[in-house]
């Protein structure tokens, strides 16, 4: 299939691609690394009449270190950020989040921006973003303002993300020393996305209990999921499989899976509450050995 017909403008930086939205109208989209945008145009499930390219503007790949975080731009391609030697070290559990999307052809050209405005539920890193902490900067001709991730993601594909704003950058904070990580996602092959995937962050105190979690779940609600009563289950008590089970047990009252033609919701439940236990279990292992 070929697209709709469609205009095409290259912005400078993401100051002009604001301007040209603002004057290009609502059915103006901004084109990042194509991945999704450009198949979806072709089956003509989408059919932007103005297309503003962000793919070229300058220093569009950039991993900023701040103090108790890491700023990404928006049009960094997903591939420089597994790569950063600073994200490998301070966020390992984003790097192997990243190595689960797609295959490295597709990150190569796949930004962290339009995998999160694109906000597949099934997506590993709307869920970092959840894991994270992070802040999303947006801005338009209007000005800037900034969201946090429990707010960013509306419903199946949707984000807060107006017609006429772009996506700036992200902030992922840095969790506490004392911290491990677990990230389990059950796909049907290598680089698809994920039926349903698990991923958590515990931090530990000296006496080996726990005083912080995240756990964030994909691919199990028309949204990334964090699930809070899980976390909370987990805080002021030290690992035992019966306390991870328990966990992961209270996930389900927040999972609204859907079936498809892949596999039912009630696969989808199970699945997530075996992949949260395996998560938890990783992410205890790692913060006793860095205690
Ligand atoms: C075969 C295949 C397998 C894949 N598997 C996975 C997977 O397992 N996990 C996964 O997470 N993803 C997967 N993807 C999706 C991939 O990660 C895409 O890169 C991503 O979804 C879209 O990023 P993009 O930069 O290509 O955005 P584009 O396709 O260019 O844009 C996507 C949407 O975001 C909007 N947009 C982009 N950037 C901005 C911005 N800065 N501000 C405002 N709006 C913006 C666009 O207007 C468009 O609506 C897969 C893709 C393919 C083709």
């Amino acid at each position: 299939m070929k697209p709709a017909a469609f205009d095409y403008h290259r912005a400078d930086n993401l100051q002009h691609a604001c301007e040209l939205l603002s004057s290009s109208g609502d059915d103006s989209k901004i084109l990042a690394g194509g991945q999704t945008l450009i198949a979806m145009m072709n089956f003509r499930l989408a059919r932007p009449k103005v297309l503003i390219d962000v793919s070229n503007i300058a220093d569009g790949n950039q991993v900023l270190d701040e103090d108790g975080g890491i700023r990404i731009r928006a049009t960094t391609v997903q591939r420089f950020v597994e790569n950063s030697e600073s994200v490998q070290q301070r966020f390992p559990l984003l790097c192997h989040a990243i190595e689960h999307v797609a295959h490295f052809q597709i990150r190569n050209k796949g930004t962290i921006g339009g995998n999160l405005v694109n906000a597949d539920p099934a997506s590993e890193l709307p869920a970092m973003s959840l894991a994270f902490d992070a802040e999303f900067d947006i801005i338009s001709v209007a000005g800037r303002r900034t969201v946090s991730a429990s707010e960013f993601f509306v419903t199946y594909y949707t984000t807060v993300v107006a017609p006429n704003e772009v996506l700036s950058s992200i902030r992922f904070a840095e969790p506490p020393k004392n911290s491990g990580w677990g990230f389990h996602e059950v796909a049907r092959r290598a680089g698809d996305y994920a039926l349903a995937g698990s991923s958590a962050i515990v931090t530990l105190d000296a006496a080996g209990k726990c005083t912080r979690a995240r756990i964030a779940l994909f691919g199990v609600a028309a949204t990334p999921v964090r699930a809070t009563a899980a976390e909370d289950v987990l805080i002021g008590e030290a690992y035992s499989e019966d306390l991870l089970k328990a966990s992961a047990r209270s996930v389900q009252s927040i999972l609204d899976p859907e079936s498809d033609v892949h596999v039912t919701a009630d696969y989808r439940r199970s699945v997530a509450e075996v992949l949260t236990v395996r998560a938890l279990n990783d992410a205890f292992r790692r913060a006793k050995a860095v205690q």
